[in-house]
């Protein structure tokens, strides 16, 4: 069998993501979603060679029985699979600093896996009920853990440290981590690649523009930087997420407002951002469509967007003293042509310049250099977050 299969699962609290991933050449044989967990409509979904079915789970059904499904139903009866897969590989959301790169999962990983729960409550548990599911569905199979943060811990601290009392950072691990670094190490080595340069030897400033979003510099290889913080609500403008912010607003809205604590943070990570301003959507095609329109909210939305990535990416030359490339990538940054030419049009002082035809080409896949002759790079790649799940999880299997 010469086919290096590896089942990618992204466990969330309420659904799961899988997908069945060729790690040689990134071909991805089939994938789905699992949602609603723990409620009566509890239900799938999934596409192999561009078939699409759906149906109702057992009503309630949760990581477990999601997991049995896929495995007995879908992989083994449908795409008759089973065989060939090398490992199980999981998206992890928060490493801390514990996890630098990916591991194979035994019961001190797991623990490891867990305790990093306080820094991504949402996240980190339903990650290890995706495990044990997992593991007690392929029982001879090695599972991989790949995290989301690994990529950002080569960052110094005078970069991940808040300037907050010390002790905070070594008692209670408040600091900057960083998040979508599967994506970000994705895009570099394509970037390098496409610069015909050593990874080792190629500094870029990555925009991951999706629902979640987030810049990192890449310095060597390496990242220096990222807009993301402790927890992914920091930096950009992002769907629903408010990013960077006073922190004295949380008091003043408790305090003089009347919001709960809860109610704070609930705004802030799913009432805020696109949705918030422009109340329209968290959709940045819905934006674009009511700015078309002459929309004003869906305008300043759309505006806020561009003007705070755009310093962002501006102050990434401070880290990086030389530019190879920017990278766009992500829904956005892989298909809104207009959100590419305006982030350049504000970088005109460093020397960007746009080629429209090229911007305008580099839609749905397609990669490309979106600048004219003479100015320096700018270039769209795609990301394959599930590529670098797969390839390093068949890398630490055959290195066992
Ligand atoms: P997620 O973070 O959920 O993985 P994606 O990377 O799929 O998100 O990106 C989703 C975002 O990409 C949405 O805001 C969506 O509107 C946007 N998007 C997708 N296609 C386009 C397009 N053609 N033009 C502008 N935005 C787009």
């Amino acid at each position: 069998m010469n086919n290096k299969l590896v089942l990618v699962l992204n466990c969330g609290s309420s659904s799961l993501k899988f997908a069945v991933i060729n790690a040689d050449n990134g071909g991805e044989i089939m994938s789905g979603l699992a949602e609603c967990f723990n409620l009566p409509d509890a239900r799938i979904k999934w596409k192999i060679a561009e078939k699409k079915k759906s149906t109702s789970l057992h009503p309630y059904s949760a990581h477990s029985a999601a997991i049995s499904f896929i495995v007995e139903e879908i992989i083994k009866k449908e795409a008759g699979l089973a065989e060939q897969f090398v490992a199980v590989g999981h998206r992890i959301v928060h490493g801390g600093e514990k996890f630098t790169e990916s591991v194979i999962i035994d019961d001190h990983v797991l623990e490891g896996i867990e305790q990093c729960s306080s820094l991504a409550p949402l996240h980190n548990p339903a990650h290890v009920l995706g495990i044990k599911a997992a593991q007690s569905a392929f029982p001879a199979l090695t599972q991989v853990a790949v995290f989301d943060t690994a990529f950002h811990q080569t960052m110094p601290a005078k970069a991940f440290m808040y300037a907050l009392p010390y002790n905070l950072y070594k008692e209670a691990h408040v600091r900057r981590y960083g998040m979508h670094g599967t994506s970000h190490l994705f895009v570099t080595d394509q970037a390098a690649k496409a610069l015909n340069k050593a990874v080792s030897d190629t500094n870029i400033i990555s925009a991951h523009l999706g629902n979640g979003a987030s810049v990192a510099a890449i310095k060597k290889g390496k990242c220096v930087d990222t807009s993301m913080g402790m927890t992914p609500l920091a930096g950009l403008v992002m769907g629903t997420r408010c990013g960077d912010l006073d922190p004295s607003i949380i008091e003043y809205l408790v305090t003089r407002q009347g919001y709960s604590l809860k109610g704070v943070m609930d705004m802030l990570q799913k009432q805020s951002g696109l949705l918030g301003v422009s109340g329209i959507s968290s959709d940045f095609r819905n934006i674009l469509e009511e700015h078309d329109k002459g929309n004003a909210r869906a305008t300043l939305a759309m505006e806020m967007f561009i003007y705070r990535l755009t310093k962002y990416i501006a102050s990434y030359a401070v880290p990086l003293g030389h530019i190879d490339a920017i990278v766009f990538t992500g829904g956005i940054g892989e298909n809104s042509h207009l959100v590419r030419s305006k982030v350049l049009e504000l970088l005109t002082i460093f020397g960007y310049q746009v080629d429209s035809e090229k911007n305008k080409a580099a839609i749905l896949g397609n990669q490309g250099i979106i600048t004219a002759a003479g100015s320096p790079i700018a270039m769209v790649i795609p990301t394959n977050e599930e590529w670098v799940i797969a390839q390093d999880s068949a890398k630490l299997v055959s290195n066992q």
